[in-house]
């Protein structure tokens, strides 16, 4: 790793001023993914800004006009997967949180950390292989390994993006609030947060490297909405999921008013399910109907030589996800190792 200055800031209005001073540096905040990326020569910043004790972008609170969650970006994964009332008003969420990685690692890695991540492609942490996500010309995973690549939207670059929260987030529909470093705020939807490679293959959000990520705001489901997060990995003990799918149902009178339906890790952004989400709406969900939704999840699949074996997955998995909203699934099913 190469010497850095190193600034810790308690304060937002301190991490302001330090970005301003400072427009190139980089910006710590668990930490957990850019150490790596540091190690691994990727990325090699002159200063580290460490935002991890402002306290203001901290914490969880369920504002009291709308009953929507508000999260600060410095919330930990652990937090999120341990509250009472994300669990119960937002089980996808919970769910995704209690399954990633390590304890010790959701004890230090942060929501905004989470989503602003890099990919986990090891053709880019390999600081040898210029790929295009480091403005080279080649993708090196499209002709050598990509078991546990893309299987949709492949075709500039075939990483998949490493957020868990972002699933569960996009099905809930959230949005998200940043301040650059002049103290200008701005929010989006989660949905317009990330880009594709076709639009910019060297990043994978739109947050400007002036900019802080601050919350993330997430709507009240109603009493009759259901939702439910699952995974595939391959063990138990800690591993990166193969496909991992978040399931929201808004219902009336039994049958599916709206459904949402995210699928992560298998492109290189977090996607909807489009085609599956209109299977089940308008009607009741029973097994033939999440079969078929787990169908239609992989239409449009372009896998490569070696990860067709995602395709199958996806839907065994989305089938799964619909029944467990629906409060279906038998118990048996919930085993997430394949
Ligand atoms: C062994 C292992 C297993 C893992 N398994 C999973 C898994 O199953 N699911 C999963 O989702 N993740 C997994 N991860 C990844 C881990 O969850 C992320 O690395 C972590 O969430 C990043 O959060 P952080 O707070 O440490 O971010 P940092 O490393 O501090 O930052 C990550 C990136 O976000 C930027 N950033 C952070 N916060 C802000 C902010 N507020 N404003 C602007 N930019 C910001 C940083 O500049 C950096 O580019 C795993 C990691 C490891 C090492």
């Amino acid at each position: 790793m190469d010497r850095f200055a190193y600034i810790q800031v308690e304060t937002p209005a301190a991490a302001l001023a330090a970005l301003a001073r400072h427009p190139q540096a980089v910006i710590k905040a668990g930490g957990v993914d850019v150490l790596d990326l540091m190690k691994e020569r990727i990325v090699t910043p002159a200063v580290v800004i460490d935002i991890s004790r402002v306290a203001d972008w901290g914490g969880i609170a369920v504002e009291p006009q709308t009953g929507a969650l508000r999260l600060g970006a410095l919330t930990s994964l652990a937090q999120l997967a341990q509250h009472t009332e994300v669990q119960h008003r937002w089980p996808a969420l919970g769910q995704a949180m209690a399954n990633a990685a390590t304890p010790q690692i959701r004890n230090m890695a942060t929501l905004g950390g989470n989503l602003c991540q890099r990919p986990r492609c090891w053709y880019f942490r390999q600081e040898t292989y210029p790929c295009r996500k480091k403005g080279g010309s080649r993708c090196f995973a499209q002709a050598g390994e990509h078991r546990d690549h893309a299987i949709f939207a492949n075709y500039t670059c075939t990483s998949t993006h490493p957020s868990a929260a972002a699933v569960p987030l996009l099905a809930y529909d959230a949005g998200v609030e940043m301040v650059d470093r002049t103290g200008t705020q701005r929010s989006l939807p989660l949905a317009r947060f990330f880009v594709a490679p076709e639009r910019d293959v060297e990043r994978e959000n739109v947050l400007r490297p002036t900019e802080f990520l601050t919350a993330v705001t997430v709507p009240r489901p109603s009493e009759a909405d259901a939702s439910a997060y699952l995974n595939f990995k391959h063990k138990w003990s800690f591993d990166w999921p193969l496909v991992e799918v978040a399931v929201v149902l808004r219902r009336e009178a039994g049958l599916v008013k709206d459904a949402r339906i995210v699928l992560g890790a298998v492109a290189p952004v977090p996607f909807r399910a489009q085609a599956a989400e209109h299977i089940l709406e308008g009607r009741a969900v029973d097994a033939e109907l999440a079969r078929q939704a787990g169908q239609a999840a992989t239409r449009g699949a372009t896998p490569l030589a070696h990860n067709e074996h995602k395709v199958t997955l996806l839907a065994e998995l989305v089938r799964r996800t619909v029944l467990k909203a629906a409060d279906q699934l038998p118990a048996e099913d919930e085993v997430m190792v394949v």
